[in-house]
């Protein structure tokens, strides 16, 4: 894909909300708006640029590949894909939160190997590796607090914010394996082939941020 025009990739839910204004700032605003529209992908105020809303996980995916140029992903996102064909230059500052290992309140007895649910498969393996610790790693695709509650792990891998979640299952934070935030991501040959448009975006997105 070359041209001169940029497709930006943004994720639904929060990241989209906080990454919209800063959007705009820079003058790009979508023509629909994404809450309320069933268009996958947005012309906005700037001729050329569209943005595309899909899930999460898919962001780096499109970027890899030059579907989309550039795009917004989490932290979280990006240690779990399995790629290297990504550019990160900015760290967008927005969604903090704490990636964490979690589990029961008290001293709890593991019989056997340590299971600890996730849907963080690949972090949580490259974190207990590098501590030389063999655990059963299984794979959930949403609410894993309730995993140690029923028996099914002994603990958890999964984002923390507040810890209002944590503590409304009984569970606590036992270490912090990565500090999120949102990063802005950059598929590499665009990075080469299309600069007169991708580096003043860059630069325009770290002016924003600074001010
Ligand atoms: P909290 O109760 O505030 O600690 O939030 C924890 C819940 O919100 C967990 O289910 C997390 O998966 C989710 N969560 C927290 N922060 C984020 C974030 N930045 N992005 C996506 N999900 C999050």
């Amino acid at each position: 894909m070359i041209d001169n025009k940029l497709t930006i990739a943004l994720p639904k839910g929060r990241i989209l909300k906080e990454t919209l204004p800063l959007l705009a700032r820079l003058g790009i605003v979508p023509e629909d708006d994404p809450d309320s529209s069933r268009k996958l992908i947005l012309n906005t105020s700037q001729v050329g640029v569209k943005i595309i809303i899909i899930r999460a996980t898919d962001v780096p995916t499109y970027v890899e590949y030059g579907a989309a140029d550039v795009g917004i992903a989490g932290k979280d996102v990006l240690l779990e894909y399995d790629g290297d064909d990504l550019y990160e230059p900015l760290d967008l500052g927005i969604a903090r939160c704490r990636l964490m290992l979690a589990g029961l309140a008290g001293n709890q007895k593991v019989d056997g190997r340590l299971r600890v649910a996730t849907k963080y498969v690949n972090t949580a393996r490259n974190y207990f590796a590098e501590q030389g610790k063999q655990v059963e790693i299984i794979k959930l695709y949403g609410s894993m607090e309730l995993a140690p509650l029923l028996g099914l792990a002994d603990q958890i891998v999964d984002l923390v914010d507040t810890g209002n979640t944590l503590k409304a299952n009984g569970l606590v934070e036992l270490q912090t394996i990565a500090e999120i935030s949102s990063r802005l991501i950059v598929n590499k040959a665009a990075m080469k082939m299309k600069q007169d448009v991708i580096k003043p975006f860059v630069q325009g997105l770290a002016e924003v941020l600074e001010k």
